[in-house]
């Protein structure tokens, strides 16, 4: 069967990641999640001291980028990837809000975006996969075969990332979840290199009143369509 490249952008916290994942599983693709990439840039940053009081020492980061060396591998139980930064597992540590809330100016750096877009086509050359993040459709796979841009209130993604860390035991506060999510979308969207937009080409989901299963269900039938059309 026709292998093709599938390109998921949105918004933070919309539910990319789990329609993404999910199809990739059931139809045997790779699934990167190219925020999880970000993020643990984020968590090297974090962790080696670079967010200094007069903001991030790009100098010291530039350097350090061939050394961030970040790779998924799969959980034997979920079946699902998990991220490794320099060899250790990060999975839940890229997830925590302290990440979140230091990711998006790391994310509008010129060097990092170009460090991680290189490996993402290079993930991507053999086709036969399900990339989600915010400029794949737009800069990491212009010529997907499928584009999809995910999209929904910001209060109800909020409220999801709310239910998510509470599920995993962790300390959140919903207005504090909903300011970052707000202030990510800022970010995002008006920075100078590669912002959040909706490829021309992508189709729109708005999926604040759709149901897990309704979206991985539309989902599947684009793929289909897509495949067969
Ligand atoms: O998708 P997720 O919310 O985990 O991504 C974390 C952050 O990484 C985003 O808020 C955004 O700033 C950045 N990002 C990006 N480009 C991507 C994926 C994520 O700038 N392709």
């Amino acid at each position: 069967m026709k292998r093709i490249t599938i390109a998921i952008d949105g918004y933070s916290s919309c539910g990319k990641s789990t329609m993404a994942k999910d199809l990739a599983r059931e139809i045997g693709y790779i699934y990167i999640d190219s925020g999880a990439m970000y993020r643990a840039v984020t968590l090297y940053a974090l962790e080696n001291g670079l967010f200094g009081s007069e903001g991030i020492d790009t100098e010291k980061l530039k350097q350090a980028i061939p050394n961030i060396q970040i790779s998924f591998q799969l959980n034997p139980e979920t079946q699902r990837p998990v991220t490794y930064l320099n060899g250790k597992l990060v999975e839940d540590r890229i997830r925590s809000m302290e990440v979140s809330s230091h990711v998006s100016p790391i994310a509008a750096l010129d060097f990092v975006r170009e460090a991680l877009v290189k490996q993402q086509q290079e993930m991507g050359k053999a086709k036969g996969i399900v990339m989600d993040g915010r400029d794949i459709g737009t800069v990491v796979f212009p010529d997907a075969e499928l584009k999809i841009f995910v999209t929904a209130s910001a209060e109800i993604r909020a409220q999801r990332r709310y239910d998510e860390l509470k599920a995993k035991g962790q300390e959140a506060s919903f207005e504090e979840i909903l300011s970052n999510v707000k202030e990510r979308d800022y970010i995002d969207q008006n920075r100078a290199v590669s912002p959040l937009r909706q490829a021309e080409d992508a189709l729109l989901l708005d999926n604040s009143n759709l149901t897990i299963e309704e979206q991985k269900q539309w989902l599947a039938e684009q793929y289909q369509r897509v495949i067969h059309g």
